[in-house]
């Protein structure tokens, strides 16, 4: 079968390279070489069988547009993730899934085109750094309703530095949104 590819996308900081490093090694690892996209290949295990990933970790600048919508293109599915000590990073996640929108309902425009939300790629909202609670600057709630608001498929909140099973959730999850449709 067709790899489930995975775009990680969020503003700068908010821990997408600790997010994609615990998932695939089980470790937290405090730096990662910032500001560079990588590309992983990973198999994971779903539904008893066996599911080839293509995570792509994004720099998260965004400042190669073109380069930017060209891996929104590429993928199935979105894991935007913000920090709940950085409000600025959770306000940005609206423009961030309007241009995922944008960009996935641009090919579909010459075939039937409706305003379904399952016809949208899915997207998961991720509040990350929930370990720092005196950091803490957005709530559960705002999360909650912010996902619900701009169409996001789940909502979840994790630490990544805490929890490998909050982080194993999350992807499991986006590879049941792919795959169950
Ligand atoms: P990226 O720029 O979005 O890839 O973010 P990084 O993965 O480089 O993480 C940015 C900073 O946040 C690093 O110092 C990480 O150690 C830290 N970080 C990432 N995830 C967590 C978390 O869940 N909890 C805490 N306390 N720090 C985190």
């Amino acid at each position: 079968a067709r790899p489930v590819r995975m775009l990680v996308l969020g503003q700068s900081g908010v821990g997408k390279s600790a997010l994609v490093v615990r998932y695939l090694t089980r470790r937290f690892i405090g730096e990662y070489s910032a500001h560079q996209e990588h590309l992983y290949q990973h198999t994971a295990d779903f539904a008893s069988s066996q599911v080839t990933l293509e995570i792509l970790d994004s720099a998260g600048d965004e400042k190669d547009g073109d380069r930017h919508e060209a891996n929104i293109r590429w993928a199935d599915v979105f894991l935007l993730v913000y920090s709940v000590t950085d409000r600025c990073s959770f306000d940005d996640c609206s423009r961030a899934k309007f241009l995922i929108n944008y960009n996935k309902r641009r090919r579909k425009i010459t075939g039937n085109a409706t305003k379904d939300p399952r016809e949208e790629a899915p997207v998961l909202l991720v509040a990350n750094k929930k370990d720092l609670p005196g950091d803490r600057m957005v709530t559960t709630d705002e999360g909650i309703r912010r996902s619900r608001d701009i169409g996001c498929r789940a909502f979840h909140e994790i630490s990544a530095r805490e929890s490998i099973d909050e982080v194993q959730e999350v992807f499991t999850n986006a590879i049941r949104l792919v795959r169950q449709e």
